[in-house]
């Protein structure tokens, strides 16, 4: 197999490899896997390898052993959540990524969103520009009544069709969260490049792989993800396809990385960025970091895990007892009644009522760990907690 992202032969270096990960960790269970006394616990394990390795070439870090065809039949299966903001309130996330997109488009853009998820970006700049097209596989009501600037196109994304589409020229296409769930990268930005026109704007986000090894937060592997990028090297990425770097953004503590380029008519000098070259110490420390989560629960017998997306999904994978573990939280309460993967691990509101009798919380949403600690302890809840953002600690 040659790499993804720069088409090299070279023979790609091993970083860390995974032998129990559920092919989708985006996903929940309807019903309990049952096991003695189906009250928590259960397998908590999936059937896939992931073989993470690092091009010697461009640094881009990917799973050698995906299975698009198996993923796929996940991605359409009922269990399968999208991302939703709990709340309707814009986030200042979004707030934050508004106002730099404002210093690039105006009242004559013509923008295009690729997989607009619940449609936080489109509500975010739907009154900002010309026309948005939003471009997803999926029938996604946007939930915006009384516009008419805003078209959906149902399908996957497709240069050629799309041009056919197509009313208005484009001038800036944005991806959020999306490149790292496509297993042809660069045939996918290069279909980008190619829709937009000349000194058109690309605002690209994706979890930034330095963060997550820095801290060796071991769970974010997790086999939805084919590729995990730096910064410099989706710099050098873009550059190779006729489009300069314009401005970033760093959200949630440089959890995600957030970039913008711009098209550029004429041909430049290539001028490749340094990158971070990783071996087999990441291994080494994300296995540190699994026995030590493991050392802190094993004298305790009521475990929770907070978070049910696929930060939850994945940890599970990684705990020795998993029959310890009785419950899962979590706010969305579309998820609550539901179970984690093979498990019987319900989900339900963090509640005093829920929270009762649970000796030790395990962490698994790194976005938003401060704001969940406080709201637990403010609960009233006096037990342990696990954090796992920054290093896994007790507190
Ligand atoms: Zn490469």
């Amino acid at each position: 197999m040659s790499c993804p992202l720069c088409r090299s032969n070279q023979t790609p270096k091993e970083l860390f490899i995974t032998k129990n990960a559920f092919t989708s960790s985006g996903k929940l269970d309807k019903n309990l896997t049952k096991n003695i006394n189906n009250n928590g616990g259960g397998y908590c394990k999936g059937d896939n390898t992931i073989t993470l390795v690092q091009c010697q070439d461009c640094g881009y870090v990917y799973n050698l052993t995906f299975d698009l065809k198996k993923i796929s039949r996940e991605y359409q299966s009922e269990g399968y959540f999208s991302r939703k903001i709990v709340s309707r309130a814009m986030s200042n996330v979004i707030k934050t990524i508004k106002d730099k997109c404002l210093k690039y488009i105006d009242k004559n853009s013509v923008c295009l969103e690729i997989a607009p998820g619940s449609g936080d970006m489109v509500n975010a700049l739907i009154n900002e520009v010309k026309f948005i097209y939003t471009v997803d596989p999926s029938l996604v009501s946007l939930e915006i009544e009384n516009i008419n600037n805003l078209k959906h196109i149902q399908g996957f994304f497709d240069c050629d069709i799309l041009k056919s589409k197509l009313e208005y020229k484009i001038d800036f296409i944005t991806f959020r969260h999306l490149l790292e769930h496509i297993n042809t990268p660069l045939d996918f930005l290069q279909n980008v490049v190619n829709l937009l026109e000349n000194n058109g704007i690309i605002y690209v986000e994706v979890p930034n792989f330095n963060e997550l090894v820095k801290h060796n937060r071991f769970y974010e592997i997790f086999n939805d993800h084919c590729g995990y990028y730096q910064k410099n090297i989706l710099i050098n990425t873009l550059q190779s396809l006729g489009c300069e770097i314009v401005d970033e953004i760093f959200l949630f503590r440089e959890q995600h990385v957030g970039l913008f380029f711009k098209k550029i008519s004429e041909p430049q000098i290539l001028n490749k960025l340094n990158f971070n070259f990783f071996d087999s110490n990441v291994s080494i420390l994300f296995q540190k970091n699994i026995t030590k989560l493991n050392e802190f629960l094993c004298n305790c017998n009521n475990i929770a895990i907070y978070g049910s997306g696929a930060h939850g999904n994945s940890i599970i994978t990684f705990i020795d007892h998993p029959e310890k573990i009785k419950k899962c939280f979590d706010l969305d309460k579309r998820k609550q009644g539901m179970y984690l993967q093979n498990s019987s691990i319900i989900i339900q509101e963090p509640n005093i009522e829920n929270l009762k009798d649970v000796e030790i919380i395990v962490i698994a949403a790194p976005l938003y760990e401060e704001e969940i600690i406080n709201s637990l302890r403010e609960k009233g809840y006096k037990g342990h907690i696990i954090a796992t953002e920054k290093e896994v600690i007790l507190k």
